[in-house]
């Protein structure tokens, strides 16, 4: 049974005013029940390529608008791996981790709210998301079309005099003026995803401006690494049944078909693009896919994917997440002729944020496998190990997990 932390504190409270005189009016600025906050924090650092030391540093000041959160875990991202493997964003040495979630051990007195207007307290479990430095103004209620691109994210900041600045940690600070969303009501793991459901969420959001998702939509998903699967599991969370999986990993395709695709396709087993664009058109009992989300990095399925798609179908492009080359593409045949509608998406906007919570409620409540998606778990000292897991493409999502 798990207690819950407002009941935690309530008790606490009721412990502590019956040894004082007077009552404990202000729990915000002392540590939350049973935690008592060492004096130095431990960072994981990528100090040089393909290495990290994890690092001790002195727990800092918190702020009056800053928060301050024991770390429980964090995801392994592909955008990690490319900074443990080549450093493309200059940004050694680094605290690297931005798919975090854990603990609110101490806040400020201004901290009242998330950015969702929930009310934050101590023992409240939180993520965050982008730091709009130049323009703290925005928020999750705009109907704002600014994706992270343009903002700070924690995990991929420069290194500065309070380190804290990464999720892959014992602790992070949270400065005053970031987002950040009161997630208490969603479990470790699913806390751990909500930043990669939440790059699917806005794509899926972005093919719906096409008008051509529909329920009844044949919808190919190509790459089933944990983008792709997710992007069926949110597919079959909004009804959508007719999916084929397309990937060249057998047991990645299995997995699809564990997240609700119909139907899967590996591409290891046809020679030639006419040969596997007749597989997936079988796949779906003789049809082509009225949409399309590309999920992979590689510029041959770029190209490829138009051919699974019919006349008037839409296309959503997201696996191009950093730069991964040129494709190639017959404009005539691929786009103009067949009227392709194409989309391209990237990262997330705030709102998205918040619509991924519910998401990951409703793949559970209709018993999505969301949580086997976490393959492995690593105790922050392993970091190393857990990248190298990672590049080895050997699980799907890697997880920094501190017991
Ligand atoms: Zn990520």
């Amino acid at each position: 049974m798990e207690m819950n932390s407002a009941n935690v504190e309530a008790v606490v409270k009721q412990v502590l005013e019956s040894m004082l005189s007077q009552p404990v009016s202000a729990p915000a600025a002392a540590p939350a029940a049973g935690q008592a906050i060492p004096k130095t924090a431990h960072v994981a650092m990528l100090t040089a390529l393909e290495h990290y030391d994890v690092k001790e540093f002195p727990m800092p000041e918190v702020g009056d608008g800053d928060i301050l959160v024991k770390v429980e875990g964090c995801g392994v991202c592909g955008t990690d791996a490319h900074e443990f493997k080549r450093d493309p964003f200059g940004l050694i040495p680094v605290a690297l981790g931005h798919e975090g979630t854990g603990e609110i051990v101490k806040m400020g007195k201004d901290v009242k709210a998330d950015s969702a207007g929930k009310p934050l307290k101590l023992g409240d479990k939180v993520v965050t998301c982008m730091i709009f430095k130049d323009n703290p103004d925005i928020t999750m209620f705009d109907l704002n079309k600014q994706n992270v691109g343009g903002a700070d994210v924690y995990g991929l900041l420069p290194d500065d005099d309070i380190h804290l600045n990464g999720w892959f940690s014992d602790y992070i600070l949270i400065r005053k003026g970031s987002t950040v969303f009161n997630v208490s009501d969603l479990d470790l793991k699913s806390r751990i995803l909500i930043e990669p459901c939440a790059v699917l969420i806005h794509a899926v959001e972005r093919a719906k401006t096409t008008g051509i998702l529909r329920f009844n939509s044949r919808v190919v998903v190509q790459g089933c690494g944990p983008i792709g699967l997710i992007c069926i599991a949110i597919l079959r969370t909004m009804g959508i049944e007719n999916i084929v999986a397309v990937d060249g990993n057998q047991q990645r395709l299995d997995f699809a078909k564990r997240m609700g695709a119909d139907n899967s396709v590996n591409f290891m087993n046809h020679k030639g693009i006419e040969a596997l664009s007749g597989a997936v058109k079988e796949a779906f009992g003789g049809y082509e896919a009225d949409f399309a989300f590309q999920c992979t990095g590689s510029p041959v399925a770029h190209a490829n994917i138009y051919k699974f798609i019919r006349n008037g179908g839409g296309l959503c492009e997201l696996g191009f997440f950093i730069n991964g080359g040129d494709a190639t593409i017959n404009p005539h045949f691929d786009l103009c002729s067949k009227e392709i509608t194409l989309v391209g998406s990237w990262v997330y906007t705030l709102r998205d944020y918040a619509t991924t919570f519910d998401f990951l409620k409703r793949a559970k409540a209709i018993g999505l496998p969301m949580d086997d998606l976490i393959t492995h778990e690593f105790p922050l000292e392993q970091i190393n190990e857990a990248h190298v897991t990672n590049l080895k493409q050997e699980g799907l999502k890697i997880a920094i997990v501190n017991k």
